[in-house]
């Protein structure tokens, strides 16, 4: 990296036009699989990182949400919103940005829109997790809730897991067409179907995505037969959760930060000492993930820090492979780094 000053007053900047066009130059699922290993280098140097739950504003309507971490040498954060009703208004249910910058000197040096990102590292991280906890034979994943991030789910799990067919329920008809739609010639075989059960039926993966805020029940005890993975997204904020509580006794629960999940995720429902595995000590080889064929897995995904971080590292380091970025002059640079006030003088008789 050019360490010039002037150099570094500019800082790249990917829009959601320029991430587009980045995702359809790789391809969205190998962009998806590339940054899985990202995520999964970062998981594996986990106790270097600074790590602190999300620093959340509430509302009636959902959440604002600030998520930073460093590695000591980049530090990163994202802006991330959870609107559950924005999308009967026509709004996006989650929006994001992030930014990369030097430890070293303070200065930003990536500017990233986040709302496709967010879509493709919640994936990744989803693949990520199944690697280590789902059946190894794993060929059909159930989907419920075919939103935004319904088709990045299905790609990642076609993709890094090898799953053959997805069977897709969400309460709204619309959503279901729109996703068996976009998932046309994936190479996945798409199963629209009118009820949850059905959609679970012969599943050994169960991924729910679904919007709510409130405690939901989107799988009830019966739903779920041993041996299955479930990969449960949707319930990331307090008040806001997918599963009945029995099926959390009944699971083996893998969680990203502790102190977050028991904030966000599926477990508020439990005991604040209840055993939960990080998925860091998993993908170290610290803790076991899958043990055996009848056991279920549940990945209390919430979305943590460090995988925007990765994330953000993995378009860093794409700039150049796609050259889609504009350079920000986002940074005041005077030439006397004291001299801010005259920079501003001169520029008025410029
Ligand atoms: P979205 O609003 O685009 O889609 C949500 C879908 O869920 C909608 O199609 C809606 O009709 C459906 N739905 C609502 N209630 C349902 C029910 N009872 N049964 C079946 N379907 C139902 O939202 P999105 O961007 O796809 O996000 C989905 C959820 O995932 C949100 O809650 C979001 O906060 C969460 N999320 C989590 C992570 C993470 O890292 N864990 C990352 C991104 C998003």
């Amino acid at each position: 990296m050019d360490l010039t000053p002037s150099k570094l007053a500019y800082v790249p900047f990917v829009s959601v036009d320029d991430m587009m066009k980045i995702v359809n130059h790789i391809g969205a699922a190998q962009m998806i699989a590339e940054i899985a290993d990202y995520i999964e280098a970062d998981f594996k140097r986990w106790e270097l990182f600074d790590k602190t739950p999300r620093v959340a504003a509430h509302s009636e309507e959902g959440v604002i949400e600030l998520m930073p971490t460093s590695d000591g040498e980049t530090y990163g954060f994202k802006y991330v919103n959870g609107h559950p009703a924005n999308m009967a208004r026509g709004f996006q249910t989650v929006t994001a940005f992030g930014v990369l910058a030097r430890v070293d000197n303070g200065y930003p040096v990536l500017l990233s829109e986040m709302t496709i990102l967010t879509a493709l590292r919640t994936a990744a991280t989803s693949v990520v997790a199944a690697r280590h906890l789902a059946p190894k034979d794993a060929k059909v994943m159930a989907m419920i809730g075919n939103g935004a991030q319904c088709e990045f789910q299905a790609l990642a799990f076609h993709k890094v897991l090898g799953i053959e067919e997805v069977r897709l329920y969400d309460i709204d008809p619309a959503a279901t067409a729109k996703a068996a739609r976009n998932l046309e010639n994936t190479g996945l075989r798409v199963v629209p179907c009118k009820t949850g059960e059905e959609a679970i039926s012969g599943a050994q993966i169960i991924t729910t995505c679904t919007a709510d805020k409130q405690y939901a029940t989107i799988l009830t005890d019966n739903m779920v037969g041993s041996g299955v993975h479930i990969n449960a997204i949707g319930g990331d904020c307090p008040g806001k959760t997918e599963l009945h509580r029995d099926i959390l006794l009944r699971s083996d629960i893998f969680v990203e930060y502790p102190p977050q999940t028991r904030i966000e995720g599926e477990i508020q429902a439990l005991e604040a000492d209840h055993p939960v595995t990080e998925l860091w000590e998993v993908i170290t080889g610290k803790a076991q993930g899958r043990r055996d064929a009848r056991q279920i897995t549940l990945f209390d995904s919430v979305g943590f820090a460090t995988e925007d971080f990765s994330a953000l590292r993995y378009v860093r380091d794409q700039l150049d492979r796609v050259g889609a970025y504009v350079q920000l002059d986002m940074l005041a640079d005077p030439d006397d780094p004291r001299d801010l006030f005259g920079m501003v003088q001169r520029a008025k008789g410029a």
